[in-house]
């Protein structure tokens, strides 16, 4: 990791943040968080729609804008496959965790083999970072280089954001050359943190022995009495990213297209083969399943857990089930803690 954040600061006075999203309609597909039909989600906006940029917690991150949670990745006509056209992006308003979440997502998508898909979208795309309203939400790992984002916007007044510019983005640097920006010699404060739930995570090595030993342990068969096998964490989590592949064929067969979608560990048809056969049919060795590639695999492949402490995992699920008391039960059964 590099130091600590040495930036360049400008002034962006929130009536023009219409200006800047005018400005990027012109050549990106501007996504935003939105009310649409009353819960905050990030939505292609159009011009004069009214974004809302400062928020404490949102659903669904950005993941899905560069990995939708359905696609088409080509039609086949004539015997020639077609992809369709990608457009692309500039997404307005990611918090700091999920700007870590993209980066993790961009490393993970880079291991060979490449998703083809994922660097198609994330290649030329504009994200522009937002300080969460709630501190709860802002990551401690901020504070570091290199963190995925072209602009960043700090608070700094009740009428204008101090705006950050990543020093390694061309694209930032064209677009702070707006008139709506004006150099200052301001900077932002010091962000306090208030992460409860990084403290179990703060140990990888540990938390992986912790989930790799616990196979036989009787917290997963509890788990299975109450998980509702919705597939909700799963979906939420900005590190999630097994999908399905569905091919449809036309009746007369000359036409033909690949879809994936999302898929969920946790879901009871994710471990089905052909003949109907269930590798997984509990619910227990499912969510064991969710935990082992998370904490166990992710970290023999790649070194790191693939989980970030978002915390959405616990606050969606319609069971209450919290992943951080559940590795504490098991490292107490363990003696590990
Ligand atoms: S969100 Fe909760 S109830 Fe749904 S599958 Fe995940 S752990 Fe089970
Ligand atoms: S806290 Fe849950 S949802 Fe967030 S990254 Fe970790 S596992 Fe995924």
């Amino acid at each position: 990791m590099e130091g600590p954040i040495k930036g360049q600061f400008y002034r962006l006075k929130k009536q023009d943040i219409g200006a800047l999203i005018a400005y990027l309609a012109r050549n990106f597909v501007v996504w935003a968080p939105t009310k649409d039909g009353g819960a905050l989600q990030f939505t292609p906006i159009k011009l004069g729609d009214k974004p809302q940029l400062e928020y404490g917690k949102i659903q669904l991150g950005p993941k899905q804008i560069f990995f939708p949670h359905k696609e088409i990745l080509f039609n086949v006509k004539k015997g020639k496959a077609v992809e369709p056209k990608i457009k692309p992006v500039a997404v307005v308003g990611a918090h700091p965790v999920d700007l870590i979440g993209l980066q993790r997502l961009d490393e993970i998508f880079s291991t060979p083999p490449q998703d083809y898909y994922w660097q198609k979208r994330r290649q030329g795309s504009v994200i522009i970072g937002i300080e969460p309203t709630n501190n709860k939400y802002f990551s401690d790992t901020l504070a570091y280089y290199p963190l995925v984002f072209d602009l960043f916007l700090h608070f700094h007044h009740k009428d204008s954001y101090l705006v950050e510019i990543h020093p390694r983005s061309i694209l930032a640097q064209k677009i702070i050359k707006q008139k709506i920006f004006t150099e200052t010699d301001l900077a932002p404060q010091p962000k306090q943190t208030n992460r409860h739930f990084d403290q179990i995570l703060s140990d990888p090595l540990k938390v992986s022995q912790i989930i790799e030993n616990s196979k036989k342990s009787k917290v997963w068969q509890d788990l299975e009495k109450i998980c509702l096998n919705c597939g909700i964490c799963t979906y939420v989590c900005p590190l999630c990213y097994c999908f399905s592949t569905k091919d449809t064929i036309s009746a007369s067969g000359d036409k033909c297209k690949r879809c994936r979608y999302w898929d969920a560990c946790t879901l009871a048809k994710f471990s089905e083969i052909s003949g109907g056969y269930n590798f997984r049919p509990a619910p227990g060795k499912r969510l064991y399943n969710w935990y082992y590639h998370k904490f166990v695999r992710a970290v023999k492949e790649r070194g790191k857990i693939d989980c970030i402490g978002c915390h959405r995992c616990t606050d969606f699920c319609p069971a209450k089930i919290d992943f951080r008391k559940i590795i504490e039960r098991l490292a107490k059964e363990q003696k590990v803690i």
